[in-house]
């Protein structure tokens, strides 16, 4: 590719993921993105998302279809002149740290918020990662043709519960039975909701902000009051601030209805008008990599085991940050200093090599792996020696102490182990006085990927014993005295040796904190 091309196919790229919280309607938009990008043909499609296994059969159907890409992972299509990938941040039941790292690979985010909940529990967390790495977010109150809270209120709570300002991108009148249409500030239109016919789906508006044309809306008391709302909105409400919207300090606030297909697109058009295209990168060197160099680079971000025993191949899923990936490429990884072929790339696209070929910054392609990656990995072609950042480490919720169910099989055990938490699949602490081993992890499913895959990759059966919920505050070394431990606060130590305790639950960590005032406890992200 020249690099004309390059810069204009980076400049196409939106990289994004959905965050939410379960029920509040991801797939359903997913749906309607998919269906507006072309790559399914009717709603219903995105099957099996509970389990976390999407009907793969389906997938790899559609993907022969269209000769696009789609795996229950990334996502990918074109819709105008944009190229669309979506990475999935799967929900409630396949949570784990791998929907944290996801999110370190986009350059956007959506969150998706049910109108009748405002903001819950898992939307909070998946939040908290990405406003800790600066990107823009983009919020769609759901369930519009529900009767929902108060739009003003939902607006406040971002603000409240999130520390993030929130500017309405259009407003809502009325809610539930009474919904009429969008009020949209920033088109200068009002979309119907239920027209009478699609051609006039949207009302202009003057500069006043004024119906334009007669219509039996002007004689609705909801116009008026919407008017009356947006006119206290342009008053009292923040102000559109592009910097601040792609600084991730100031989310857009859209309304729609993603069942009924009700300002959905109006948000997709905005959306990727406003999200960022892939960018530069800084470094470990602390120098700047840009996204249309002539170079290849990129880091892995997610390792998936394949389940199935017959075959071990593991895909790493790598983030292009620079220049265009070919398949067969000669590229160097960074750790190791190992010069690879790329041969072996996303056999899942095996029908469309043409999408593989063009791949470039933004986009995601999936390697086989035979044990060459590790998380965080960079891979780059050319001279420069490139290395991005290290991926955090997120701060586990859920323990267990585990230990080999046969201890003839030791061996094996240990090297299951270090293998396991290297790629990332879980954390391990060891208990401070006994050593024992204890295992962390943000979600249950990363236990349950640890037990199937020492069993069948390492031949190891181990018992795990719960310890549940705990929340792990790290302990300067100086500051400890292993007597402050007590079976409300376990002591453990992380790989790097550093102490840290496992409290039970808030209380214990505030029984804590009043009886050593002056100990100093960190948590990870
Ligand atoms: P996810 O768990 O976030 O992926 O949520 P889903 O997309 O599966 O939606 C959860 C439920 O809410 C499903 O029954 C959807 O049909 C429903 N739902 C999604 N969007 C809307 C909406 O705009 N209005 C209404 N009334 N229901 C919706």
């Amino acid at each position: 590719m020249k690099q004309e091309q390059l810069q204009d196919a980076v400049q196409k790229r939106r990289t994004f993921a959905i965050i939410s919280h379960p029920d509040a309607g991801k797939t359903t938009i997913t749906e309607q993105m998919l269906l507006f990008g072309g790559v399914i043909r009717s709603a219903g499609t995105v099957k099996g998302k509970k389990t976390g296994n999407y009907a793969t059969s389906d997938w790899m159907e559609i993907e022969k279809k269209r000769g696009i890409s789609v795996t229950s992972s990334v996502m990918e299509f074109d819709y105008q002149d944009k190229h669309v990938n979506i990475l999935d941040t799967p929900g409630h039941e396949d949570f784990s740290e791998d929907t944290y790292r996801t999110l370190m690979a986009v350059d956007a985010a959506v969150m998706v918020i049910d109108s009748a909940k405002g903001i819950e529990a898992q939307t909070k967390k998946l939040f908290k990662v990405v406003k800790q790495r600066g990107i823009p977010i983009f919020t769609f109150m759901n369930k519009l043709d529900r009767d929902g809270r108060e739009p003003l209120d939902l607006i406040g709570e971002l603000e409240d519960l999130l520390d993030i300002e929130g500017v309405a991108m259009n407003w809502p009148m009325g809610s539930g039975k009474n919904l009429q249409g969008l009020y949209d500030l920033q088109n200068r239109r009002i979309e119907l909701y239920h027209p009478d016919d699609e051609q006039h789906r949207f009302l202009p508006l003057n500069d006043d902000g004024q119906l334009i044309d007669d219509h039996p809306l002007l004689q609705d008391s909801l116009y008026q009051q919407t008017l009356d709302e947006v006119g206290l909105l342009k008053e009292a409400g923040n102000t559109f601030d592009r910097q601040k919207i792609l600084q991730g300090e100031q989310t857009p606030v859209f309304f729609g209805s993603a069942l009924t297909n009700f300002g959905v697109q109006t948000f997709l058009d905005q959306f990727l008008e406003l999200a960022p295209a892939p960018s530069s990168h800084q470094l470990v060197d602390e120098t700047n990599i840009a996204a249309d160099d002539a170079e290849f680079s990129g880091f892995i971000f997610k390792i998936q085991a394949n389940m199935n025993p017959k075959h071990r191949d593991r895909i790493a899923f790598v983030r292009i940050g620079s220049g265009e990936f070919e398949k067969g490429m000669e590229v160097k990884l960074q750790r190791t200093q190992k010069e690879l072929r790329l041969n072996n790339a996303t056999e899942f696209m095996s029908d469309q090599r043409e999408q593989v070929k063009n791949a470039v910054a933004g986009d995601i392609v999936g390697l086989y792996d035979t044990g060459n990656f590790q998380i965080g990995d960079t891979i780059y072609a050319g001279k420069r020696e490139v290395q991005y950042p290290v991926l955090p480490q997120f701060t586990p919720e859920l323990f267990m102490e585990v230990i080999p169910k046969n201890v003839m099989k030791q061996k094996s055990f240990h090297k299951g182990m270090q293998q396991l938490v290297q790629e990332g699949a879980v954390q391990l602490y060891r208990n401070y006085q006994t050593g024992d081993y204890v295992l962390g992890a943000v979600g249950q499913l990363q236990f349950e990927v640890f037990k199937f895959r020492m069993q069948n990759e390492y031949n190891t059966e181990v018992v795990m014993k719960p310890m549940g919920e705990r929340i792990a505050r790290w302990i300067k070394p100086e500051q400890l005295d292993p007597a402050m431990s007590s079976s409300r606060n376990i002591l453990v130590k992380d790989l790097a040796e550093q102490p840290l305790f496992l409290f039970e639950n808030r209380f214990a960590e505030q029984w804590f904190e009043n009886k050593y005032p002056d100990v100093q406890l960190t948590a990870k992200l």
